[in-house]
């Protein structure tokens, strides 16, 4: 089987270290190159604490690129940056995996338009987690019986963007499937602002940001005498990866723009 070639952006970070474990525990991929915004020509291996990957540490993207000819881009970096390199991966012909949270729907709208026309693949999982996945599915299946759902999603303390993107899908998955309805009492009032939580059509969305977490999130659902609920834990950054894994090999076979893994996994 011919490697697939891979530039991973923000290899030093939590998740891009575990990816580089899992990179470099899978035969049938390469790691050619890192994209990050220091240490420009330095190995992989010269930094403390990394795996040994001979691959190059690039901060010029488009120069990266260009020297190490990769089929794809696993961007685990912030917003900001992970938008600008998968905008540039895209013009490059080189299929993004991006596992980078808080993209905008007009980001995606422009990175979906883009892959169409270039006829490439690309895939945006806010969560790779397959548990994640399975809750989501599991939270969009209950809606349909179970009108009122509020959902809370608990993090690290250092996650920049709220709600989480695992959030946010959740709340799409489960307006799909329900009618749009405003919860609580219609006169609510927050004597504190944020007390209820973001909005999403009606769903609230709590975000707890404490040290010790990894990624979790509970979805209730409240009935007549009764509440079901549904949570998934994420107790560490492995727990990504086969998600990450086969995301990269699936990429390889599709011409468009997938957002979310739930697309890609039966
Ligand atoms: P992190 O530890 O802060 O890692 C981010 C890395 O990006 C850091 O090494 C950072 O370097 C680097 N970086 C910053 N600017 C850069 C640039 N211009 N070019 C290249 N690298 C740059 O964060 P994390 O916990 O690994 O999470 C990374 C992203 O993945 C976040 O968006 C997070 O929400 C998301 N995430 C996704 C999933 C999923 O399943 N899809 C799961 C967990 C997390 P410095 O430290 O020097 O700034």
């Amino acid at each position: 089987m011919e490697k697939i070639k891979i530039v991973l952006a923000g290899a030093r970070g939590r998740m891009g270290i575990e990816a580089l474990r899992m990179i470099k525990s899978v035969d049938h991929f390469e790691l050619v190159g890192a994209i990050d915004h220091k240490f420009n020509g330095i190995k992989i291996s010269e930094i403390e604490g990394l795996p040994n990957l001979d691959a190059k540490i690039y901060t010029d993207v488009n120069e990266c690129f260009t020297q190490t000819k990769p089929d794809v881009l696993v961007d685990l970096t912030t917003p900001e940056i992970g938008r600008l390199h998968t905008r540039a991966a895209l013009e490059h012909g080189i299929r993004p995996v991006v596992g980078t949270t808080g993209f905008s729907k007009e980001d995606l709208k422009e990175l979906t338009e883009m892959a169409e026309e270039k006829k490439l693949g690309a895939i945006i999982a806010p969560n790779f987690a397959v548990g994640a996945i399975l809750m989501m599915k599991f939270s969009q299946m209950a809606a349909k019986y179970f009108q009122d759902v509020e959902i809370i999603e608990l993090h690290h303390d250092q996650k920049l963007d709220a709600p989480s993107g695992t959030g946010i899908k959740t709340a799409e998955l489960i307006s799909s499937v329900r009618e749009s309805k405003q919860q609580g009492h219609p006169n609510e009032k927050e004597t504190h602002v944020g007390a209820r939580g973001a909005d999403y059509d009606g769903i609230h969305i709590h975000s707890v940001r404490l040290p010790g977490l990894v990624a979790h999130q509970e979805v209730l659902f409240g009935g007549e005498g009764q509440m079901l609920t549904i949570r998934h834990d994420s107790f560490n950054r492995a727990s990504f990866m086969s998600g990450v894994k086969l995301s990269v090999e699936t990429v390889m076979k599709i011409d468009l723009l997938v957002y979310g893994l739930e697309n890609i996994i039966e």
